[in-house]
């Protein structure tokens, strides 16, 4: 095992929501010998579930986070959210646990709920309802490959808040975080047709011509997605950090194959657990 100290071993984070109180958030990574496959914390097949298991813990820390509280799904590059609450603490976070439901988008209002996507080139997004007065903060995290801004899942996630927790749009603070960037994402006629059919007459912000095919660039999507949206532009942090470029710090499906690990972009939020709890 390595014993060298990495400076990369804590989450990624924005620097925007950073400065949100109440509120944590951060985007695990890739860790050249940190644990049995390089700080994974995905368990699906072929992964070692307790070897990811354990890099959850270990990353959870590092933010002083409760691993056992996390809550995860089970993705499917789609546009459904989930809402958690207490009850559903801990749904997906260890081996043999099942996750809280079959969707790309979670969402809470609840204090002390870990929320979890998993990525490996799918782009995290993290939303930041900061909540100004007696409201309180609201948080979401959501999935997208190509099909996430074709479903407008970012859409289905504002609106999904506005409904559920009052949260107003214009107060949504964004990072759209590490994915595959443009420069790698080379795609073909059905996904650009299906991105038009979603962005209409703006569809070319996200698109550059490459031969025969296309790259596509999710940050510009999804920017495009949250503005429409009405989420302020200077509220939207890009991480612009390509998985691919940089596969050795991140999880890359078209990096390193399908077999590669994930990481995982976790958001909660911090304060007293309620008295139920
Ligand atoms: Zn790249």
């Amino acid at each position: 095992m390595s014993t060298h100290v990495n400076t990369f071993a804590t989450p990624w984070q924005s620097e925007m929501l950073s400065a949100i109180p109440a509120v944590a958030h951060g985007i695990t990574r890739r860790v050249e010998g940190v644990g049995r496959a390089h700080g994974n914390v995905g368990f699906s097949a072929p992964r070692d579930r307790e070897d990811a298991w354990a890099m959850r813990q270990r990353w959870c820390s590092t933010l002083g986070l409760a691993p056992e509280r996390l809550v995860t799904l089970g993705q499917v590059h789609g546009r459904d959210v989930h809402v958690a609450s207490a009850v559903h603490a801990g749904r997906g976070a260890q081996p043999g646990s099942i996750p809280l439901g079959l969707g790309d988008a979670l969402v809470t209002n609840q204090i002390g709920l870990v929320l979890m996507t998993l990525h490996a080139d799918c782009q995290p997004i993290l939303f930041v309802d900061p909540g100004a007065g007696r409201r309180g903060p609201a948080v979401g995290v959501a999935h997208a490959g190509w099909r996430g801004p074709v479903a407008d899942v970012a859409g289905a996630t504002l609106a999904f808040m506005s409904t559920a927790f009052g949260t107003r749009t214009e107060d949504v603070h964004v990072c759209l975080g590490p994915a595959i960037g443009q420069c790698c994402y080379v795609v073909g006629d059905d996904v650009m047709s299906a991105w038009r059919e979603q962005a209409g007459i703006d569809a070319h912000v996200a698109i550059e011509p490459s031969g025969d095919r296309y790259r596509f660039s999710l940050n510009a999507a999804n920017s495009l997605l949250l503005e429409r949206a009405g989420v302020r532009p200077a509220n939207v942090d890009v991480s612009a950090i390509c998985t691919r470029c940089h596969s050795g710090h991140w999880f890359s499906h078209r990096g390193q194959g399908p077999h590669t690990g994930r990481f995982g972009a976790m958001v909660a939020i911090l304060g007293e657990p309620a008295e139920r709890w």
